[in-house]
């Protein structure tokens, strides 16, 4: 393949543009008229501008980039390109038409590729005289940048084809994963199940979006809390991509969270409209610095392990009297697995209990059951930071925040390898090219443990009855098994 058709030079078209622009190949950009050309060519300039003013790109590089893009509001300019990707927005009736009239267009032997994050594949491909020849060639935004390219193949690509374009993916020195046609494919598809349930737990008060976002960043390490995410994403199209998920999966945690929905119609639509689940302009968030105001003297410590241990000695530390009884104390911090409150109800003060989870190396999960008094809820929030942590304030329930969060993740990819559709490396590899993520979910889930995910997916069904919280049959198995890794 020597010479490329981009149609729709958006944020994705142009950035595909300069990516096999950059490896040597031709490449003809067409878009719908003048303006949208020129629009195209803005981003292609002001992009490799940028590269050349960090040092990436020569400024002789970025001419011979630039000299081998044409671009043109005719598409009938794309007769001899090899291979046409199509960047337009995601409207399926949109893309149907554009792949009718390039398939009138194109040579027979050259290959139409969709650059669709949730469509039908497989519709878009029949819809065509060639449809053997149409694959999805999914990359992420932005294109130049980030590594994972998703090569979706249908029940009717040719033999080979899904092979010959990860090839073409890899000269551009991307990272191709092969995988079938499935609503969100692989990142898409776990990641958007995730932040659905992150607005979800929102909207049942569980925390708040800023303790959200910070259990997930800091105490998690993930590169961003689910709601800068979403706002990054964009809240209307990650509320489309949910509707074809849900669409597909019939799975209620895919369908768009009501508040999603409600902010897409106020026209918050995240960064691109100033404001989504945080305004422009805010930063990521930080905890209150006013410093702890903590007026207690006298702390009981129910519990334990490690985490009640080292509690115990960061309080000692900080000058507090901890008691192994609770009697007389303050305030009973219950280092314990909720439900909290069933530790609450058996202490004689259940005013004064506060569960704590602690969470990586910096965050800790302050619970307050139904009985907890606020300003004992405060004063736990500001031990916390005696010890050094960040605290999260969240409502008594299974998994509190970020096992909540992330188990039904981990479990979702152990169902889309149990199913065939995916291999174990091949979703560790989309998540952390795709998303960003450090680890990939089967890196994450080894180090969880894999018995601590699956009791933990048990206590989430258990308190929601929500099916697919509940432990996928593979995981069960390898837990049985006594495995400690998934690749056995
Ligand atoms: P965009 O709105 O930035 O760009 C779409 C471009 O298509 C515009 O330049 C528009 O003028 C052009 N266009 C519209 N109709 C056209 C037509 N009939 N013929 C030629 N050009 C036409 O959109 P985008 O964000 O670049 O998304 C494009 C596709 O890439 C979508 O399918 C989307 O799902 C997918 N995608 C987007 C992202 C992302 O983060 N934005 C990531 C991966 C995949």
């Amino acid at each position: 393949m020597e010479t490329v058709g981009v149609v729709g030079l958006g944020i994705m078209g142009a950035g595909i543009a300069e990516v096999f622009a950059r490896a040597g190949l031709r490449v003809i950009g067409v878009d719908i008229d003048e303006g949208a050309v020129s629009r195209g060519r803005g981003h292609l300039e002001s992009s490799t501008g940028k590269a050349v003013e960090r040092g990436r790109l020569g400024a002789e590089e970025r001419a011979a980039i630039l000299g081998r893009i044409t671009l043109t509001d005719k598409r009938d300019e794309l007769a001899d390109a090899d291979l046409v990707i199509e960047a337009v927005p995601e409207v399926m009736e949109l893309k149907r038409a554009l792949f009718a009239d390039l398939d009138r267009i194109c040579k027979p032997s050259a290959v139409l590729a969709t650059n669709t994050s949730s469509l039908s594949v497989t519709t878009i491909a029949a819809n065509t005289s060639r449809p053997g020849r149409v694959v999805g060639m999914h990359f992420f935004n932005p294109a130049p940048v980030m590594k994972l390219v998703e090569v979706v193949t249908t029940v009717l690509t040719e033999d080979g084809l899904g092979g010959e374009i990860a090839e073409l993916a890899t000269r551009l020195g991307k990272t191709p994963i092969v995988v079938g046609d499935r609503a969100g494919f692989v990142a898409n598809r776990l990641l958007l199940g995730y932040l659905n349930q992150a607005c979800r737990m929102l909207e049942e008060g569980v925390a708040s979006r800023d303790g959200i976002d910070t259990a997930m960043r800091v105490g998690a390490g993930l590169p961003m809390g689910p709601f800068q995410l979403l706002d990054l994403i964009g809240l209307d199209t990650s509320y489309e991509i949910c509707e074809v998920l849900f669409y597909e999966t019939k799975d209620r945690r895919h369908a768009p969270s009501p508040l999603l929905r409600e902010l897409v119609t106020a026209g918050m639509h995240g960064r691109k409209s100033g404001q989504g689940f945080h305004p422009r302009t805010a930063k990521p968030t930080a905890p209150p610095s006013s410093g702890p105001k903590v007026t207690v003297t006298t702390i009981g410590v129910v519990g334990d392990g490690v985490d009640a241990e080292l509690l115990r000695e960061r309080l000692d530390t900080a000058g507090f009297k901890t008691l192994d009884g609770h009697r007389d104390a303050d305030i009973v911090l219950a280092v314990t697995a909720p439900p909290v409150v069933d530790v609450a109800v058996r202490l004689p003060n259940p005013e004064r209990v506060v569960g704590i989870h602690l969470v990586g190396a910096e965050v800790a999960e302050v619970v307050h059951t139904v009985l907890t008094a606020p300003e004992i809820a405060t004063v736990a929030q500001d031990l916390a930071r005696v010890m050094g942590r960040t605290p999260v304030a969240c409502a008594d329930r299974a998994g509190l925040v970020v096992n909540a969060l992330l188990f039904p993740y981990l479990n979702d990819a152990v169902r889309m390898v149990e199913s065939g559709y995916a291999s174990f490396a091949d979703v560790d590899t989309a998540m952390k090219l795709g998303c960003g993520y450090p680890q990939g979910p089967f890196e994450m889930l080894e180090a969880f443990g894999l018995e601590t995910v699956r009791d933990g997916l048990r206590a989430l069904y258990a308190e929601y009855r929500e099916p697919s919280f509940a432990p996928a049959p593979l995981l069960e198995r390898l837990v049985a098994a006594g495995m400690k890794d998934v690749k056995g």
